[in-house]
C-alpha cells in the first residue's frame, strides 16, 4: 500500500472549526488549541472540520446562544433559534456519514458542540451537565464525541479504527 492509499484508509476525525482557529464563533473569535495530535492528524489530512452554527445558516457574529433542560435553543434576547441549531447539526451529521467518521473532537459548553457542560438557558453564565444539539445528534449515531480535553482519549479511539 502506498502513502496515499495509507492516508485514505485512515480513519478521519471531526473537529469543531473554531478549535483549529477559524473565527467563527457567536463573538467571531476562535478557540484554537495547540497540540501535537492535531498537528500530525492535520498533516495527515485526517482531520475533517465543521462549524455545525454557520453550517445551520447562522451569520458570525451572532448573538450568544444557550440550550435550556427542554433543548430549546434561544438567543439571549429571546429568539428560538432551535431550528437553525438542527439543521446545522444534520449537516454536520451528514459530514461525518460522508468521510464514515466515528469520532469527534468539540468544543466543551457550546450549545452546538459541548459534550460533557452546557450553560443551562437561563444566560446566568451556569453550566449543568449536558450536551450540545450537534453532540445529541451525532451521538444518537454512535459517533463518539470527545472535547477539546480530551484529545488524547480521541486519538486513542482514532488509532483503534484507523
Ligand atoms: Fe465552534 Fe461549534 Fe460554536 Fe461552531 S458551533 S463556533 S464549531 S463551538
Amino acid at each position: 500500500m502506498n502513502q496515499q492509499d495509507m492516508t485514505t484508509s485512515s480513519a478521519k476525525l471531526l473537529i469543531s472549526a473554531c478549535l483549529l482557529g477559524d473565527p467563527v464563533r457567536f463573538d467571531a473569535q476562535s478557540k484554537p488549541i495547540h497540540s501535537k495530535i492535531i498537528h500530525t492528524l492535520k498533516q495527515q489530512g485526517r482531520l475533517i472540520k465543521a462549524c455545525p452554527e454557520t453550517l445551520g445558516g447562522l451569520p458570525t457574529p451572532r448573538p450568544a446562544a444557550e440550550i435550556n433542560h427542554q433543548l430549546i435553543v434561544t438567543t439571549h434576547t429571546g429568539i428560538d433559534v432551535t431550528h437553525e441549531f438542527q439543521r446545522g447539526a444534520a449537516a454536520t451529521l451528514a459530514i461525518c456519514l460522508e468521510h464514515n467518521i466515528r469520532i469527534a473532537v468539540l468544543t466543551e459548553k457550546s450549545p452546538s458542540c459541548g459534550s460533557q457542560l452546557v450553560y443551562d438557558g437561563s444566560f446566568q453564565r451556569h453550566l449543568i451537565d449536558g450536551e450540545g444539539v450537534t453532540t445529541r445528534l451525532l451521538r444518537k449515531h454512535g459517533i463518539l464525541v470527545f472535547n477539546q480535553f480530551e484529545l488524547e482519549q480521541a486519538h486513542a479511539a482514532l488509532l483503534l479504527i484507523s
